[in-house]
């Protein structure tokens, strides 16, 4: 027996009264049947409005890497809120988490505090231009950085639109954005050293960095190629510009040192966010020394209100906690789960003949639907995704998913988290079967 959403429907009706477009924030809308109203969650579970109960890879778009409401959190979190929810200030609590971060991220010199990775987006593309006196940043096609005016110019171009191959164009989703910006943002395609070399010496002396989601988490889970990192590396050094690894999916999910510690390369900023506020609204931009020098004198501001918000810390400081006291036992646990996942959902993928092919490092995954006739063979970049995904397709699975009581993001990224265990992946397998069989 699948789900209903008679009470989703009925407050998304509701919704639609008081909140533009009924979601607070545009992709939600695309949730089918409805978008969903939640109630409670608890570890990997989570319930919505109509009593229905999910097995949940969503978490929070990523962010719930210790489960839903961990309860020692939400007690730290109730002390806290009689303590003050708000300064506007110092404490103490905000030195303890920098040197967390610090002793976690070798490259984490120094740490500045936000409540968006958006907002730390910004901050280091206007470091690096401080740094630098240049005007141009160079992103990768597929990457999503936020969704200000520069960090969403690039992130995604509708096929038919593509123009030249090998110089993707700097387009942005939305109207009302400053058209000046399109200029000031260079496009490179993802995983092609040689590439992204023509592509830097197209611009050379005036890009100011590179900024890149070191897994491409957004578009299909797409680890780097070897010597990606190494390259980005080599040229910035090369040409005097900074090297941005956005790791807010990446960040603590990959270990206590991310990506840069699980791929090995040193970046002079790292976007955290995410995981990092354990469900709070906390980001921090990271640096070396050197990159955070203009904050440090003042030539670059950087400010908020809600920054260092004592709840927001409360719950860094735990989540960090967490992941330092796991060790080296993590990520390779989530992953041994992940992996499993992966395997399963592929295995059903074959019993019901759907073309199914789940891609990722098991600790995050995606599943991308091949169209019919398109290549096997792991998805390299955006435009490959692009290519070979049928998201309509997708789209249907995940609908009999969801009301079969298995959550993924709506495009098909799977995490794990520290609260999933081996007989919720069994369970959800159970369930994904029953989800393939009235798609398939
Ligand atoms: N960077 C990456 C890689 C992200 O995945 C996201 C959000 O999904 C952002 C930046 C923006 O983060 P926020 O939604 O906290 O502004």
């Amino acid at each position: 027996m699948s789900y209903t959403f008679s009470r989703s429907q009925e407050l998304f009706q509701r919704a639609q009264k008081s909140i533009a477009g009924g979601v607070n924030s545009g992709i939600r809308k695309l949730e089918v049947p409805v978008p969903v109203y939640f109630s409670h969650g608890s570890g990997a579970n989570l319930w919505d409005a109509d009593g229905n109960h999910y097995l949940d890879f969503q978490l929070g778009q990523g962010a719930l890497l210790y489960g839903h409401a961990p309860a020692e959190m939400a007690d730290a979190l109730a002390v806290q809120a009689r303590l003050g929810l708000h300064w506007a200030a110092q404490c103490e609590l905000e030195i303890e988490v920098a040197e967390r971060i610090q002793q976690m991220i070798p490259s984490a010199e120094l740490v500045r505090f936000n409540n968006s990775a958006t907002e730390v987006v910004l901050s280091a593309f206007r470091l690096a231009r401080a740094l630098t006196k240049r005007p141009l940043i160079l992103r990768f096609e597929g990457h999503y950085h936020g969704w200000s005016d520069e960090g969403l110019t690039g992130f995604a171009n509708p096929a038919g639109n593509w123009g030249e191959e090998e110089s993707p164009a700097s387009i942005h989703p939305s109207k009302g954005v400053i058209p000046e910006v399109m200029d000031k943002i260079v496009v490179a395609q993802w995983n092609d050293p040689e590439h992204l070399r023509r592509r830097v010496d197209q611009f050379r002396g005036k890009i100011a960095a590179i900024i890149f989601e070191p897994v491409l988490c957004n578009t299909s889970c797409i680890e780097p190629v070897a010597q990606l990192m190494s390259t980005i590396r080599e040229l910035c050094d090369r040409d005097g510009m900074l090297m941005i690894s956005d790791e807010t999916i990446t960040g603590l999910r990959f270990g206590a040192a991310g990506a840069q510690g699980y791929y090995g390369y040193k970046p002079d900023l790292t976007i955290l966010g995410k995981a990092l506020g354990g469900g709070t609204p906390f980001a921090a931009l990271a640096g070396t020394k050197a990159a955070m020098a203009p904050i440090i004198s003042g030539e670059v501001v950087h400010a908020g209100t809600l920054n260092a918000n004592p709840l927001c810390l409360v719950a860094s400081k735990w989540s960090l906690d967490q992941v330092l006291k796991l060790g080296p036992t993590h990520p390779a646990n989530i992953q041994k789960l992940g992996n499993r996942l992966m395997k399963g959902l592929l295995d059903l993928a074959q019993e019901h003949g759907v073309p199914l092919r789940p891609q990722g490092p098991g600790l995050i995954f995606h599943t991308v639907m091949l169209k019919p006739d398109a290549p096997e063979g792991t998805v390299l970049n955006y435009r490959d995704y692009v290519r070979r995904h049928d998201a309509p397709r997708w789209a249907n699975l995940r609908r009999c998913l969801l009301e079969e009581g298995v959550r993924a993001i709506e495009r098909g990224l799977w995490s794990i988290s520290l609260a999933h265990n081996e007989a919720d992946i069994d369970e959800t397998l159970r369930r994904a079967a029953l989800a393939f069989r009235r798609h398939a």
